[in-house]
């Protein structure tokens, strides 16, 4: 018999974490944290951690990541298969975690000695995309580009004469990065794959990521015609790189105020060709040459920027506004009312960002930049993975439930809405 127990990320936003056992093995996919209340953390069940043989890490965003040093905490001697790339970006997610749970209050339930204690394995080091290779002795694993962050992969595992495929965090509709569609993973005598864990983050939303850049170029252009300000609170890594390249692209005239860390990480990008779309390589390196970029690190320079331009476009880090230079942008453009903030991500119960928003203000926007999947695109999913059981996940119970009303009926019984706690048997 095998099974799943979700341990976290089925039927809320955050502490992914999927376990699956085979008589007295164990594997475990992701093992990450939820940014609500100082940290939330997966239902490790410390009694299976003797039995666990591999722990499969899709990328380094916190909910996917931010719960590892519990598991070496507890006993865990085992690897951490991951990309080379996804590696050397959890440090600056280790440290925004600690400060995070810091400005709560919140002692971390971990320490420096827990992360150090991590023993990754490369894939890139064992093998190339859509190629099987061997974990152990009657593990066979096979990765490919999800197409969510430089470095993020799904897996897809044969194992106990199982089939089984994680997508992680999955989007086709990135403009930088590249992706390898998770087709061919049946073996010339399967028909099933026999468990996916696929991505619905967007529960049934029906747009694709066209839709949501028109809406962003129409907030953005409407505010600059005012001689307005807008403000972009973005991720360190991610969208936000994506986002400015566009922004450079769609606004040639518009002035660009960019804190420095996300420049960092837009020339880390131009060093990774092995992510990037064919062409990307080429639209980062006319951004990085366009000569209107005001590069900021600190007030001075900051304040410098702001009182030379008027209609500018900043980008800041941290897509929910909790870090403090996001908050200041803020509290400078909120006394005029032609200024406008566009919030393009996930917004935590309780983080600055979703607060603003509650205020109902016309200032502030919120317009999805996708990095997961909606409707349309989980429909794609289920038939490049035709699955004897699919658990959706990454989205509340109630989103998960509409998708699941918004699927093909005759899909249903092969489809589950889960939460955490609970098991499938497979
Ligand atoms: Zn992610
Ligand atoms: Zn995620």
């Amino acid at each position: 018999m095998t099974q799943l127990t979700i341990w976290g990320g089925a039927g809320e936003h955050g502490r992914s974490s999927y376990l699956l056992q085979h008589g007295e093995q164990a594997l475990l996919l992701d093992c990450g944290g939820k940014k609500e209340r100082g940290g939330q953390y997966p239902l490790i069940d410390e009694e299976v951690l003797p039995h666990l043989k591999a722990v499969f890490l899709s990328h380094a965003h916190e909910d996917h990541s931010m719960a590892i040093p519990l598991l070496y905490k507890h006993g865990f001697k085992g690897k951490v298969w991951t990309t080379r790339t996804t590696a050397q970006q959890l440090p600056v997610y280790f440290q925004a975690w600690s400060h995070y749970a810091y400005s709560q209050s919140i002692n971390l339930p971990y320490n420096d000695q827990h992360i150090e204690a991590i023993d990754y394995v490369f894939l890139e080091d064992r093998s190339v995309p859509g190629v099987w290779g061997e974990v152990f002795p009657g593990l066979r694993m096979k990765w490919g580009r999800s197409g969510h962050l430089p470095g993020s992969v799904w897996f897809a595992l044969d194992w106990a004469d199982k089939l089984i495929y994680f997508s992680g965090d999955y989007t086709e509709e990135s403009s930088l990065l590249a992706v390898d569609r998770p087709v061919h993973l049946l073996g010339p005598q399967q028909t099933y794959v026999d468990l996916a864990i696929i991505d619905a983050a967007y529960g049934a939303d029906p747009d694709s990521q066209a839709i949501g850049l028109e809406e962003l170029e129409r907030v953005t252009r409407e505010t600059l015609r005012k001689n307005g300000t807008v403000l972009y609170p973005v991720p360190t890594y991610g969208r936000g790189q994506e986002l400015l390249v566009w922004a450079n692209e769609v606004f040639p005239e518009a002035a660009l105020i960019v804190e420095q860390v996300l420049m960092e990480q837009l020339h880390q990008l131009a060093t990774m060709p092995d992510w990037l779309h064919d062409n990307a390589l080429a639209r980062i390196e006319v951004m990085l040459a366009c000569g209107r970029l005001n590069i900021v690190a600190d007030t001075e320079a900051r304040e410098h920027a702001l009182s030379r331009t008027e209609g500018a476009i900043i980008f800041t880090d941290d897509g929910m506004m909790q870090s403090k230079t996001a908050q200041w942008y803020y509290k400078r453009l909120a006394s005029s009312t032609k200024n406008a903030v566009i919030l393009t991500g996930h917004l935590a119960a309780g983080s600055y960002g979703e607060l603003l928003l509650g205020t109902n203000s016309t200032q502030v926007h919120h317009v999805r930049y996708k990095v997961h999947q909606g409707l349309p695109d989980v429909r794609n999913m289920l038939e490049w993975v035709p699955s004897k059981a699919t658990v959706l996940v990454h989205a509340s119970k109630t989103e998960t439930d509409l998708l699941l009303k918004a699927l093909p009926h005759e899909d249903h019984h092969t489809l589950h809405s889960l939460c955490s706690g609970e098991i499938l048997t497979f």
